[in-house]
C-alpha cells in the first residue's frame, strides 16, 4: 500500500512526527532529500504532518503566483492511439471505443472560440495518431501561431522521433506534455506492453528539454503494483529533471483493460504528491486535473490547497467529448464550451482563487 499513514488515518508518535515536520521544513528551504527521506515521508505522514507539508507547498505557491489559477483550453484532437498502456481506455486493442479525429479545420474552429471565450493558452491533446504527421502539425502550428500571435500552445500527442519535436518547435511550438507516467522501469513495463520503452519515453523527454521546450512530466498515484519506492523515484526523477510543468493524477480503472477490477489512487493521496512535488520545485506548473474532480467531489479545491494551479476546461465538441475516455466516469462538466467555462471559474473563484485566462507562463518565462 502506498502512504500507509494518509490512507489508514494513522496519528503517529511524537518523534515520528517530529521528524517528518522536520524533513518536510528542510524540502520546503531546500527543494531538496535524498531517497531514504523521500521513504521516510511516504511510509510515515499522516493527516496532521500532510496539513504541514499543504501549508508550506501553498505558501510557496502564493509567493510566486499569488492565487491565480491558470486556465488553458483543452482540444482532445484525436482519440486514435496506436499504444496500448495497460491503464488506459484508448489503447488501440480496445475494439469497443469509438474512434474520432478531428479535422484541422475543426481544431482551429475550437480555438477560436475558445479565443472568442477569453483563453490565450491552449493544450491539444490526443492519442499517438499517425495522420499527425510533422508536415500536417507544422502547417497547423504555423497557422495557429499567425492568427493568435498572443497565444501558446501545449501538444501532448505522446512519444516522437526528436526530429519530429526539432521540427515542431523549429515551427513555433514551444511547450509538450508527455507524462512519464512513472520513474521505476520495472513499475513502467508492468504497465505497458513490451513494445513501449521507458527508456525510450525518458529519451523523448530529455530531448525535449535539450531542443529548448518548456516540457511537462507527470505520473500516476496508485496504479497496479506501485509502492512507496517506485514514488520515490519520482520525486528523484522531478528534483533532477526540473520539468516545468507536472500532472499528477490518481490512477483510475476503465473496464476494457486489464486493471478493470483495480483500486483506484484516491485524492488524499495524488494531494501528498502534489504538495511535495511543489516543495521540490517552487515555480512549477501544477494542474488540479480532472481525475482528482472524479475521484472525489472535493478534489479540485484539495488539489489547489495543495499548491496546484492550472485548470483545463474541456473545449473539445460535446458531441465527440465523450469518446476520449482514458478512465472511467471522466467528469468533463459535458456541456458546451461557454458553460463548462462558466462553471469553471465559478468553482475557481468560490474557492478563493482568481481565475487567469492568459498566457499562464512559467515564473522563469522572459519576453524574447
Ligand atoms: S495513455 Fe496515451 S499513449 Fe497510452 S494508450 Fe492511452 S492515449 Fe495512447
Amino acid at each position: 500500500m502506498i502512504l500507509p499513514g494518509i490512507t489508514n488515518k494513522t496519528v503517529l508518535a511524537e518523534s515520528e512526527s517530529q521528524d517528518c515536520i522536520r524533513l518536510i521544513d528542510q524540502l520546503a528551504t531546500t527543494h531538496h532529500l535524498e531517497a531514504d527521506e523521500y521513504l521516510y515521508l511516504l511510509d510515515h505522514m499522516g493527516p496532521f504532518e500532510y496539513a504541514h507539508l499543504r501549508e508550506k507547498a501553498r505558501r510557496l505557491t502564493d509567493s510566486i503566483y499569488g492565487k491565480q489559477v491558470f486556465f488553458r483550453g483543452l482540444i482532445e484532437i484525436t482519440n486514435l492511439c496506436a499504444q496500448g498502456c495497460y491503464y488506459c481506455g484508448l489503447q488501440s486493442n480496445n475494439q469497443t471505443a469509438h474512434r474520432y479525429r478531428m479535422s484541422e479545420e475543426a481544431i482551429l474552429a475550437t480555438v477560436a472560440e475558445g479565443y472568442r471565450l477569453g483563453f490565450r493558452s491552449f493544450v491539444w491533446q490526443g492519442g499517438e495518431d499517425a495522420y499527425f504527421t510533422d508536415e500536417r502539425l507544422v502547417k497547423l502550428i504555423r497557422t495557429f501561431k499567425a492568427d493568435y500571435p498572443e497565444c501558446v500552445v501545449t501538444l501532448s500527442i505522446g512519444e516522437r522521433s526528436r526530429e519530429s519535436y526539432q521540427a515542431l518547435y523549429d515551427a513555433g511550438l514551444d511547450r509538450y506534455l508527455l507524462r512519464h507516467e512513472t520513474a521505476s522501469p520495472e513499475l513502467y513495463s508492468r504497465l505497458h506492453p513490451a513494445t513501449m520503452s521507458w527508456e525510450n519515453r525518458m529519451r523523448c523527454l530529455r530531448d525535449l528539454k535539450d531542443i529548448g521546450y518548456w516540457v511537462g512530466a507527470g505520473f500516476l498515484i496508485n496504479p497496479p503494483g506501485q509502492t512507496n519506492e517506485d514514488l520515490v523515484k519520482d520525486l528523484l526523477f522531478i528534483q533532477e529533471f526540473q520539468p516545468h510543468m507536472c500532472g499528477i493524477g490518481p490512477f483510475i480503472p476503465h473496464p476494457q483493460t486489464r486493471f478493470a477490477d483495480k483500486a483506484n489512487g484516491t485524492a488524499d493521496q495524488t494531494v501528498v504528491l502534489l504538495a511535495l512535488v511543489r516543495c521540490i520545485s517552487p515555480e512549477i506548473l501544477l494542474p488540479s486535473t480532472t481525475a482528482l474532480g472524479t475521484v472525489d467531489k472535493e478534489g479540485r479545491s484539495k488539489g489547489f490547497a495543495a499548491g496546484g494551479m492550472v485548470v483545463m476546461p474541456n473545449l473539445t465538441p460535446p458531441d465527440i467529448r465523450k469518446f476520449y475516455e482514458i478512465y472511467a466516469e471522466k467528469k468533463n462538466w459535458g456541456d458546451e464550451a461557454a458553460e463548462n467555462v462558466r462553471k469553471s471559474i465559478e468553482t475557481v473563484e468560490s474557492l478563493g482563487y482568481v481565475a487567469a485566462l492568459t498566457r499562464g507562463d512559467h515564473a522563469s518565462y522572459k519576453e524574447k
